[in-house]
């Protein structure tokens, strides 16, 4: 069975050529035009990822996350526009799990859907997480790079663990703080800069060009595997 995406978009232009691009991928559809019709055709036909739309005629696309996630892990896709940068942060920390900004290519977006379904399909990651030349075992809190031991500060240590968590996937800057100084530390952007250039340091081949520590400038960090 191919994979179900679940478009919840008021703009039928986008919903035309989108419907071309996913059925040409087999991908079955189902299309909403409001946020209320998207919860109800999420309940209804549990789709393997959702598409999300964020200016939507009756209720603002955020609302559909709030309400999507009470019960479900789908992954949900924002499609967002420009300048709508805080939407799209209070979108990822609602739990939405990526991005793509308007206009997109649907290369762009069809790379997207596909990382977003092998994330959600994949089994908990193993114990070994590899990117680059740089090998952490997370059971023996090891980390190597060209198989020598590096050496990491708990926080750096930490936050490297929190971006693995979340490999592949943007994190937002609050979602990192949070999760490695606490919700007290989510406004401390400061933070996040100098552990992130440290880690670059230590882990990248040129910590200039970082090619898996990835900054998604405005919103938050990336921890890219793949070379
Ligand atoms: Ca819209």
């Amino acid at each position: 069975m191919k994979p179900l995406i679940l478009l919840i978009e008021d703009d039928s232009q986008i919903r035309r050529f989108l419907r071309a691009a996913l059925s040409a991928e087999n991908y079955r559809l189902q299309e909403a035009v409001t946020a209320h019709d998207g919860v109800a055709q999420a309940e209804a036909h549990r789709p393997d990822l959702i598409l999300l739309d964020l200016g939507l005629p009756d209720q603002d696309g955020i609302e559909v996350i709030r309400s999507v996630r009470q019960w479900s892990t789908a992954p949900i896709l924002v499609l967002s526009a420009r300048g709508q940068e805080r939407d799209k942060i209070e979108a990822l920390d609602l739990g939405a799990d990526d991005y793509v900004a308007k206009p997109f290519t649907i290369g762009e977006l069809l790379a997207r859907i596909r990382a977003g379904l092998r994330r959600s399909s994949t089994a908990a990651p193993g114990t070994v997480f590899h990117f680059g030349n740089v090998e952490v075992d997370l059971e023996k809190r090891v980390v190597k790079s060209g198989g020598e031991e590096v050496h990491l500060t708990p926080n750096e240590y930490r936050l490297l663990q929190v971006l693995i968590k979340h490999a592949g996937k943007v994190i937002t800057q609050r979602q990192l703080l949070a999760e490695v100084w606490g919700p007290n530390a989510t406004e401390q952007a400061q933070y996040l800069r100098v552990y992130i250039a440290q880690l670059r340091r230590k882990l990248e081949r040129n910590p200039a060009r970082p090619k898996h520590l990835h900054t998604e400038p405005g919103v938050g960090y990336r921890l890219i595997a793949e070379d």
